[in-house]
């Protein structure tokens, strides 16, 4: 559920228009569109963009590459995710800390593990505990509102990150903060589409119009070479053309791989590590206007 404060932030995602909150929807009076509120989440998207992003997501299930087992058993027999941070949770703990009380924040693509319920969560897709529906290329907040945005291992996913990047400066207060999770050595994996990836030049270079706090990897190159070995094995593996072939061997493998990550906890004061690092870990502010 949305809070007081993030309703008064919402905003048309399309013109950035305050909106209005109507009995079963919010209300632009600029662009006079309608947003639903479907079992209490409000979907910021157009129609037209709703049911793309649906379909994208209904195909991204039935893709080839996934088996036709049910999700929740996947998730069961799947071996440990070896791009997880080990120090993602204090991290994050402390960022909030480092917030005032009333502060508006929000994870864009609902990827931060852990956050307390104030924290607004927003995704493509009506998923579990996600505040809203929308889109991290139109974020539906007014200009200068929001105190911390997290977005983590989401913008290889769109299909124009500069814009997404360019939407957290506008929603960001002067002074407010951005953490962002952007993987680098990391396989193809759809969600529901995978697009691109960045060295830590890359990352700087998205996050340009900020002040940098921090830009560092976080999950090293023993991640990145467990995932890549666990995807190559699946792939050599003679009769892996069937994709339950394919996903057995791969989660198999992981099983054997996933320890490896152990070593990159030596590797933090190595200088090169960041050139095939797994992800990094951008932390930026939005600069105050000078008088
Ligand atoms: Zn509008």
């Amino acid at each position: 559920m949305l809070t007081e404060k993030a309703k008064k932030a919402l905003a048309c995602p399309y013109c950035c228009t305050a909106v209005t909150e109507e009995k079963e929807a919010y209300f632009c009076p600029s662009c006079s569109v309608r947003y639903p509120i479907i079992d209490g989440v409000p979907h910021m998207l157009e129609k037209k963009e709703l049911a793309a992003r649906t379909t994208e997501r209904e195909e991204w299930r039935d893709a080839a590459i996934r088996p036709d087992i049910s999700y929740d058993l996947l998730v069961k027999l799947k071996s440990p995710d070896v791009h997880v941070w080990p120090r993602e949770r204090r991290t994050v703990r402390r960022l909030l800390a480092g917030c005032p009380e009333d502060a508006l924040i929000v994870d864009v693509g609902a990827g931060a593990l852990d956050l307390p319920k104030s924290v607004v969560r927003l995704d493509l897709g009506p998923y579990p505990g996600i505040d809203i529906v929308g889109d991290g290329q139109s974020l539906p907040f007014q200009e200068s509102t929001v105190d911390l945005l997290l977005i983590f291992r989401v913008l290889e996913h769109m299909r124009n990150p500069e814009l997404g990047v360019g939407e957290i400066f506008r929603v960001l207060k002067p002074g407010g903060r951005v953490a962002a999770i952007v993987p680098f050595m990391e396989p193809f994996h759809i969600n529901p589409i995978d697009i691109s990836r960045f060295t830590r030049d890359g990352v700087r270079h998205l996050f340009r119009d900020f002040e940098e706090e921090r830009c560092e990897w976080c999950v090293g190159p023993s991640a990145a070479l467990a995932w890549m070995m666990k995807e190559w094995i699946a792939t050599v593996f003679p009769g892996s053309r069937n994709k339950w072939v394919y996903a057995s061997v791969r989660e198999l493998a992981g099983w054997f791989l996933s320890p490896l990550r152990i070593v990159d906890y030596f590797l933090r004061k190595k200088p090169y590590a960041h050139k095939i690092a797994e992800s990094f870990f951008y932390l930026g502010r939005k600069v105050k206007d000078e008088v």
